[in-house]
């Protein structure tokens, strides 16, 4: 059936609605969103080996697969996309809408992998290891800092490199909680053996992390993964004790 109808717009942040009304007696006829959505979340399974990126068992829009782990990292990613979007205007890690790809349950060496890391494809989780959004947040803002600042992974560089995947975990996790007060600095919240927290920003000293530049030793010799590149996981606290 024909129709005399007006048609509109509506337009706000990440919203683009066409809207046809109809001119006699304003019901809506018609409406849809007119965006190409830049999320596009890829979670795979690695299936207990060390093979990247592995199998793909979610994509963008799919059904939850019961397993928490590959849910988990899709929520999580696009909870942190949606973070970068709303509060930075950056569209994924590469602020060109790069998809995220993720790998759960990888292992290598000794398994379980008790681990996360980005590889500078994508986000690599252990088993258990997509089920925090600070710590997903964190390994996707590894991506974003090599797209835009590039702090190289080593020493003081590096320890900023961490504080900031550390800054937007918390960030992520506490979005639109106003009262920033009542947030937990908490990284990894119980994930050490002894129910510690991996770091505490508000306290780094509790998880033998430094929380001042007088504390700063240079690491001599050659910087490898035994002395953490130069201890970039301990002294990212000083810079984690300022953000907080
Ligand atoms: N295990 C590391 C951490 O504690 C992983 C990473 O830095 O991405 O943050
Ligand atoms: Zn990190």
């Amino acid at each position: 059936q024909t129709r005399l109808a007006w048609f509109g717009e509506a337009r706000s942040f990440a919203v683009r609605e066409a809207i046809w009304v109809d001119a006699v007696d304003a019901s809506v006829l018609l409406h849809f969103s007119q965006i190409t959505e830049a999320l596009n979340r890829s979670i795979y399974t690695a299936g207990g080996t060390s093979t990247l990126p592995g199998t793909l068992v979610r994509s963008e829009g799919g059904l939850p697969t019961g397993d928490s782990d590959v849910d988990l990292a899709y929520n999580y990613a696009g909870d942190t996309y949606n973070y970068y979007a709303s509060q930075h205007g950056r569209d994924s890690y590469d602020n060109a809408g790069a998809p995220l790809l993720s790998t759960v349950h990888y292992c290598e060496g000794s398994c379980p992998y008790a681990n996360a890391f980005w590889d500078g494809t994508q986000m690599v989780y252990g088993d258990g290891f997509s089920a925090a959004d600070d710590v997903d947040a964190h390994e996707l803002t590894h991506a974003v800092t090599e797209n835009s600042a590039g702090l190289v992974y080593c020493g003081l560089s590096g320890a900023l490199n961490e504080s900031f995947s550390d800054i937007i975990g918390v960030a992520v996790r506490h979005a639109g909680q106003a009262d920033v007060g009542a947030w937990s600095w908490e990284i990894g919240p119980g994930w050490c053996p002894d129910g510690r927290p991996l770091r505490d920003m508000a306290d780094p000293a509790r998880c033998g992390q430094p929380a001042h530049m007088r504390d700063y030793v240079p690491t001599t010799g050659p910087l490898s993964e035994l002395n953490d590149y130069g201890g970039v996981h301990k002294y990212s606290g000083i810079h984690n004790k300022a953000a907080h």
